[in-house]
This record gives C-alpha cells, sequence and structure tokens, in this order.
C-alpha cells in the first residue's frame, strides 16, 4: 500500500525503535513504507541487542549505533520498568550527540533531517531531539488503548484499581471502559511506582511531541483513537496494520535464525488444520505451565508448530521436552526457536494462535484473519486479550486460575476449532480481516492516515 510520495526525495526521516522485537518490528515497518514512498531513512539502534543487518534492508539505508550502559542484572531481570527507565537515562546523551553529527554533515551526504521519529517510550530522546530543534514524532507500538492506560494511570491508582485486588478483578473501571480490573496494564515484576513514573514521562513526552502515530486502524479503535484526540493537542495518525504495508521483517534482535523450513512442513499439511502456538519475545512461564502447554498439545491431538525461543521457560536458557512428548506428537508437532511468523500466519494451513496477545501478534494475527486462543502474560497483553475475546469477540482466552493447565489448553483448542461458538468466532475473524484489508485501501482510514502523516512529515 505504500505510496508515492511527491516531493519525499532527499527528505530524511531518523528513526529510533526501542530495543525489543515488539518494538522494533512495527517502527522498521512504518520506515519501509517511508521510504517505499521516496523518503531517505537513517536508524539509530541501540546496542543493547545484536545490530540490524544491513543486508535485510535497502542499501541506501543508515545505521548509527548508540551505546547505552545499563547493569546487566537488570538487563537479565524481570524488572522491565527499571530497564526502560534506565536505558532512557543512558541514551540521552549519545543520542544527541550522534543527531547533532548528523545535522552537521553537508544536506547531500546526509539528506536534510526533516524529523525523528522515536518510540515512544523513548522520552528521554524525544527530550534530546527537542533540545537540538529536531521536529520529533512519537510512535506507539501497542494499541490506541494501551496508550489510554497511559493516560489515566495515576487515575488508575488514585481510585484504587491498581494494584490489582483478587476479589475485585472482575470489576468495571469506572474511567476506562470497557475494562474490568484485570485487563488494566501492569507488571508484576516491576514496582508499581517505578511503572507509573515511565508512563507519566512517556505521556508527557508524546504531549510534546510533533504527533503521535499509533499501529491501529479505526475499524478497531475508534472510540479510544477519539478519545486520544480529545485529550492530547496533538495529530494522531491511525495508519495500522503496518504488517501489511511492507515485506516481512527478516531480523531478530535476539540473534534468532527464523525457521523457514516450518513453511515447508505447513505445505504438507490440510487447509485449516495447523495451530501456531508463539508467546513473543519477553513473556516467561513457569517449568510447571512449560509442562502442561507441552501436553496440552499434545492432548490436542492437532497439528501444531510452537515457538520456544531461549528464556521462554522462566530460569533456564533453554526448554526441556517432557519425557515421551516427542514420541507423543511425532510429526504432528513442530517446534522452532523463531519462526517467521508473518508468513506463518498467512499460511493457508493454519487455523488458530495460540497467543499472549502481545500488541504486534494480536494485529498480525487479525490482518490475517487467524482466530486466537488467549493466554496474556503481562503489560498491554491483558487488554489486548479483553479487546480480542470479549469485544470484537475473534478468540478465546484460556481458562487459568494460577498457571496454565493442560485439559484447559486442549479444551480451548477443541472449543475454537470444533463447535458451533467456535465456528462464530472464525466467522467474525474472517470479516475484521476485511475491515483491516480495507482501511490499508486507497481510501481507508488507515492509507488516508498515513498519506496525512507523510504530508506532515514534509511540512517541517
Ligand atoms: N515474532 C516472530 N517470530 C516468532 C515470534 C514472534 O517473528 O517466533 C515477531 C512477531 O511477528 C511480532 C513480534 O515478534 O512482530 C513480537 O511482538 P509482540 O508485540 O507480539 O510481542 P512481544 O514480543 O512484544 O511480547
Amino acid at each position: 500500500m505504500a505510496a508515492a510520495l511527491p516531493n519525499g526525495a532527499g527528505r530524511r526521516v531518523v528513526f529510533f525503535p526501542f530495543p525489543y522485537q515488539g518494538h522494533f518490528n512495527p517502527l522498521l515497518r512504518l520506515a519501509a513504507a517511508l521510504h517505499a514512498g521516496g523518503l531517505a531513512i537513517t536508524v539509530f539502534h541501540t546496542n543493547l541487542r545484536s545490530p540490524p543487518d544491513p543486508a535485510d534492508y535497502p542499501s541506501d539505508y543508515r545505521f548509527v549505533s548508540v551505546p547505552v550502559h545499563v547493569p546487566m542484572e537488570v538487563v537479565a531481570s524481570e524488572d522491565i520498568a527499571r530497564l526502560v527507565t534506565e536505558l532512557n537515562v543512558s541514551c540521552q546523551e549519545p543520542f544527541k550527540q550522534r543527531l547533532a553529527a548528523l545535522l552537521s554533515e553537508p544536506e547531500g551526504k546526509a539528506g536534510g533531517v526533516r524529523c525523528v521519529i522515536t518510540d515512544v517510550i523513548w522520552y528521554s530522546a524525544q527530550a534530546a531531539a527537542r533540545e537540538l530543534g529536531v521536529p520529533a514524532m512519537a510512535f506507539m507500538t501497542s494499541s490506541a488503548a494501551s496508550f489510554r492506560n497511559f493516560m489515566v494511570y495515576p487515575t488508575l491508582i488514585d481510585k484504587g484499581y491498581l494494584p490489582v485486588q483478587e476479589e475485585h478483578k472482575d470489576d468495571p473501571v469506572d474511567v476506562l471502559p470497557p475494562f474490568r480490573v484485570r485487563d488494566l496494564q501492569r507488571i508484576e515484576t516491576s514496582s508499581l511506582a517505578d511503572f507509573a513514573t515511565l508512563l507519566g514521562h512517556t505521556v508527557d513526552g508524546a504531549r510534546q511531541s510533533r504527533g503521535l502515530i499509533i499501529n491501529t486502524f479505526e475499524g478497531i479503535e475508534a472510540v479510544d483513537l477519539d478519545k486520544i484526540r480529545e485529550d492530547m493537542s496533538i495529530p494522531v495518525y491511525a495508519v495500522g496494520p503496518l504488517n501489511k504495508f511492507t515485506p516481512p521483517v527478516k531480523s531478530s534482535l535476539y540473534k534468532l535464525q527464523q525457521d523457514r523450513r516450518c513453511l515447508d512442513w505447513l505445505d504438507t499439511q490440510a487447509p485449516g488444520s495447523v495451530v501456531y502456538v508463539s508467546f513473543g519475545s519477553l513473556a516467561a512461564m513457569d517449568p510447571h505451565e512449560f509442562v502442561e502447554l507441552a501436553w496440552g498439545l499434545a492432548d490436542s491431538k492437532r497439528p501444531f508448530i510452537w515457538v520456544i525461543r531461549p528464556s521462554l521457560i522462566r530460569g533456564f536458557e533453554s526448554g526441556d521436552l517432557p519425557d515421551g512428548f516427542r514420541e507423543e506428537v511425532g510429526d504432528r508437532g513442530r517446534i522452532v526457536d523463531w519462526a517467521p511468523q508473518d508468513e506463518v500466519l498467512a499460511h493457508p494451513a493454519v487455523c488458530a494462535f495460540l497467543t499472549h496477545n502481545g500488541w504486534n501478534s494480536t494485529i498480525e494475527a487479525i490482518s490475517e484473519g487467524v482466530p486466537m486462543i488467549s493466554r496474556p502474560f503481562l503489560g498491554d497483553q491483558y487488554g489486548n486479550a479483553m479487546f480480542a475475546c470479549e469485544v470484537w469477540r475473534v478468540g478465546m482466552e484460556v481458562q487459568v486460575e494460577n498457571q496454565l493447565e493442560r485439559g484447559k489448553i486442549q479444551a480451548s483448542i477443541e472449543e475454537l476449532m470444533g463447535n458451533k461458538e467456535g465456528m462464530e468466532v472464525r466467522e467474525r475473524m474472517k470479516r475484521l480481516k476485511d475491515v483491516a484489508m480495507k482501511s490499508i485501501q486507497e481510501s481507508g482510514s488507515s492509507h488516508t492516515s498515513f498519506l496525512k502523516l507523510a504530508d506532515h512529515l514534509l511540512s517541517f
């Protein structure tokens, strides 16, 4: 859908993605769409993860490394609020220096830098760009509803919704319908105060930016988008699903090779028969849950692809499958370190996605019309799962008391694949996919928004 942008040639936009896979992919997809329109692209990236491989990108992309120094124990911990905060502190000066160096290059070489687009949680980079007088725009990698969570976070705490109390977890949240308390954004492995402070900086940074770009579309989030627009005096662009704008992302930030053999295996499977299982790049489960999940998949008797990336199991670098599991599933199950997820979801053999409901996974599933079985772990995933299962009704949540149980996993797969309710979910998902695809076609809401965004960028 990337459109040629009149006057785009020679204008340079600097992108600064946050070094998490779910943050990196959508921002680089936006870069690719603008590049296809004729803009020149420079990608700033930290040394926290493996650097992007230039071979995976158009030859005229420039890459600039921004060194950050965060203690290893913080990087290795699950205290995400602390890590994000420390990354912000650490990157501000080096980011500013590198941006200043780029600005001092002759126009012809660097191409005049018109704008910086950073992840919205890079609030310190936003501030650094402003100090240098460079227009900065903020990119939200999750949903509009998730950004509204950020905006009302102090109120959620003041009103006692957070921290979540077991006896109130099903109560509605009056300032954020249709959220229930248990759907609210939170990170149990970080302090609530730290997380709230981080979100406060993030929202402040966005307010001072020249615009907020969100990887969503009006067809699923019109209400939340309107509320953000009412509250923020900056332009807000809903340009998703970005995964349908550009070719699939090849790079993993964790040096994991996509296992493309699973695509050949999918070619041998019957249409609409395979369950794809992946919990994204961050979620971690206890060893007991891992074993339950393995047997739940085995007991479903359905073919499956299961992504077991390093660190999926809390405290373990890799996961040992339970005794007898491989013999039980034989060639019916494919285990991979890292999947070409876009292509797996687009494959006609895939019928269901057992997911943590990271926003990218959610929107990728919608844009390929694959119904979801939801098992959220942290952050925005609770709210994304609620929207998928309760609002758009294109998924079913695995019933979890404390931890995953094999019987519940098997039952969820059966429900989605087998019964009448499951059939209705699958039908709704097909219709939602159509809505998503219409939004990126000419005159669709995301297409129009993308062109307005490009105009805005070219006006700087
Ligand atoms: N992904 C992938 N291969 C995998 C697992 C995930 O390419 O085996 C991609 C997926 O397509 C998505 C991103 O990694 O674009 C994960 O982002 P998401 O927001 O779903 O979850 P997060 O990793 O942020 O929890």
